[in-house]
């Protein structure tokens, strides 16, 4: 039977890391302020803003709200987003997606500095993700590392697949378990016979929006096996794996909630940690 990955009790103890850093900042007169804009008012986003709100004030991180009508244009949008970036007083911005059909989101998110990115998405983050420079890693697969490491499972010469090769999850996912040295398989909606690829698979890390996709055929005994996925089935919650196939199976499992989901948030402040270190932002 597998270990359950405790990730609500990591990301509670990255934040309590987290609080006691931004204290010591904010004595050597360096403050930490993240501003989220929000357009539109959809109710899952508007889920997500307030969860991260709420992680700002515990550990001491100023929060900013912007929030334009579903109507603002992407000239407005834009206009804001280059008043946050030349602001002093705020050292990371993001804007909450997905944003309304009628505005670019490349555009949208090129146009963040890369130094307050602290989703990690912009361009030069990415390359510098590919290249193995210092840049913001995207916050659910840097999170996902800090599970397998915190959990003490070796990285290093692993079989790992990840099935999803989306900009936010699948391919940050690969490029940072390659970093990490496992021999990596990214599997997609093309992908040939996926059952037996992932069914090799030391580590196998899922992420692919389909609620309870992975069942037990694709598994091999004593695998690691990280859910991403999460979805409301029959008004509960449930990942992208059959957990009750797997569990049995696996050595290792995250749980769905409880697994990957808090870790995110824990990562996005994380990063806002850093850009306010690296900003060096005087009161
Ligand atoms: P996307 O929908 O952007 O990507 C899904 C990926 O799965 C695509 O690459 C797609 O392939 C692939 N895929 C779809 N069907 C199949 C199939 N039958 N076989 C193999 N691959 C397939 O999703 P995201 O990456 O944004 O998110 C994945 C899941 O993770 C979602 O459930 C989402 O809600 C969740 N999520 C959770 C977070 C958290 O904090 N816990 C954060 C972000 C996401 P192709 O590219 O060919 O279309």
């Amino acid at each position: 039977m597998a270990v359950r990955i405790d990730g609500k009790k990591m990301a509670a103890d990255i934040k309590e890391e987290l609080k006691g850093e931004v204290a010591a900042l904010k004595e050597k007169g360096i403050t930490c302020c993240l501003a989220v804009i929000q357009v539109g008012d959809d109710p899952a986003s508007s889920v997500y803003v307030g969860n991260k709100k709420k992680a700002c004030g515990y550990i001491g991180i100023e929060s900013r709200s912007y929030e334009l009508p579903e109507t603002a244009t992407e000239e407005e949008l834009l206009a804001l987003i280059e008043r946050l970036n030349l602001d002093d007083q705020v050292n990371a911005v993001l804007c909450q997606l997905p944003l309304p059909a009628h505005i670019d989101e490349k555009r949208v998110i090129s146009a963040i500095s890369p130094e307050k990115d602290v989703d990690g998405f912009h361009p030069q983050n990415v390359g510098a993700l590919f290249t193995g420079q210092p840049g913001f890693v995207s916050c659910t697969p840097a999170g996902i590392i800090q599970l397998l490491k915190r959990s003490g499972i070796a990285i290093s010469g692993k079989n790992c697949v990840v099935v999803g090769r989306s900009n936010i999850v699948g391919k940050p996912m690969a490029l940072l378990m390659l970093r990490e040295n496992a021999t990596v398989t990214i599997c997609h909606s093309h992908t040939r016979n996926l059952r037996e690829i992932c069914a090799q698979a030391d580590i196998l890390i899922v992420a692919v929006g389909k609620p309870r996709f992975i069942d037990a055929s694709y598994i091999k005994e004593g695998a690691t096996v990280i859910d991403v996925g999460i979805h409301r089935d029959e008004n509960r919650l449930c990942g992208d794996v059959k957990f009750e196939e797997a569990e049995p199976l696996a050595s290792f499992i995250t749980p769905v909630p409880g697994g990957v989901g808090p870790m995110t948030i824990a990562m996005l402040m994380y990063n806002c940690v850093e850009a306010a270190k690296k900003s060096g932002k005087k009161e």
